[in-house]
């Protein structure tokens, strides 16, 4: 059976940096979780950092993949760098992602570690611009396809094609 990644956020575990949780109701993901097949997983609590903590925003909206080319940091709202935690928890995401052979997973989007087709733009003034968030950008450099939570339909038929 096919394992999939999932923002824990999203299965209601109170993990956000304010403390909250964005619990999914989507059918298909609850159907996934009686099978087995979800992987709850928060990145950031996993690199090491505190609920609550400050929110935070990749620096000039740059993108996952510029934090973890060490082009950008990702920065709190309170001045602190928190580049180090966030590669931590994306690296602990994909040892995840591997322990259980995930091959795709969806993760919440907007976050700047699970964003996938959206972030901040850095500015923490609520701006979003097109990029991915640092876990994101890990996850599909190794191949594993992320899906947002809007984009559950689009999981599903992935899933098929690898399970046909
Ligand atoms: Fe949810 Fe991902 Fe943020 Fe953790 S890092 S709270 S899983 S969006």
């Amino acid at each position: 059976m096919e394992r999939i990644l999932v923002s824990a956020c999203l299965m209601g575990r109170r993990v956000r940096y304010d403390g909250g949780a964005k619990t999914s109701s989507d059918e298909r993901l609850a159907a996934w979780l009686r099978e087995g097949r979800l992987v709850p997983f928060c990145p950031e609590v996993a690199g090491g950092l505190a609920i609550p903590r400050p929110a935070a925003e990749i620096e000039g909206g740059a993108g996952g993949a510029a934090v973890l080319a060490g082009a950008a940091r990702v920065m709190a709202a309170d001045g602190s760098d928190v580049t180090a935690e966030f590669l931590a928890g994306a690296r602990a995401a994909l040892a995840a992602a591997r322990a259980c052979g995930a091959r795709l997973a969806v993760l919440k989007e907007g976050s700047p570690s699970c964003g996938a087709l959206a972030i901040y733009d850095g500015t923490f003034t609520g701006r979003r611009a097109p990029g991915q968030g640092v876990t994101t950008a890990l996850l599909e450099g190794d191949g594993i396809r992320v899906f947002t939570e809007d984009h559950v339909d689009a999981a599903a038929a992935y899933l098929r094609t690898l399970e046909t």
